[in-house]
């Protein structure tokens, strides 16, 4: 599982020196469990990532594939359920899930918070949780208002 942070984060990464673009976060209520009260994002947090949906901070497309194990491991780790691969240029998320492996509505979530901008403070299974932070990748954008 480290590895997949890695990637998520590999892929935001790449992307954002390339393409930033105007982005307002707006009016929007968020949920109790969440706090983007602080100036610095890097203080955002969402606490129940693992079970409720977190703000959406980049309202990207999002698309599901169900691949087979080959397939799935070109865009993710093998070893992963699932991941999620941002693309800050197209504006899109995609989920990937593993054809042969059970996907839980709980799994899909995780990785829809992904799409959103969060990221957990390990990589590993066990710290997936508590609480999700903004993509440190994302920070500066959210900081600058260009995200
Ligand atoms: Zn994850």
């Amino acid at each position: 599982m480290k590895t997949l942070s890695t990637v998520v984060f590999f892929v935001i990464s790449v992307f954002f020196v390339q393409n930033v673009y105007s982005h307002h976060l707006g009016e929007e209520e968020f949920p109790s469990y969440a706090d983007l009260s602080s100036e610095d994002a890097s203080n955002w947090f969402c606490k129940k990532a693992d079970r409720e949906p977190c703000p959406d901070l980049l309202h990207f497309d999002i698309s599901y594939e169900k691949l087979s194990s080959y397939h799935f491991s070109k865009h993710c780790p093998s070893v992963a359920k699932a991941c999620a691969v941002v693309s800050v240029k197209n504006k899109s998320c995609v989920v990937y899930s593993k054809r042969s492996s059970n996907t839980t509505n709980s799994t899909i979530l995780h990785e829809v918070n992904h799409c959103y901008g969060w990221q957990h403070k390990t990589a590993y299974e066990s710290s997936h949780d508590k609480p999700w932070k903004v993509f440190k990748a994302l920070v500066p954008f959210v900081n600058k208002g260009a995200i």
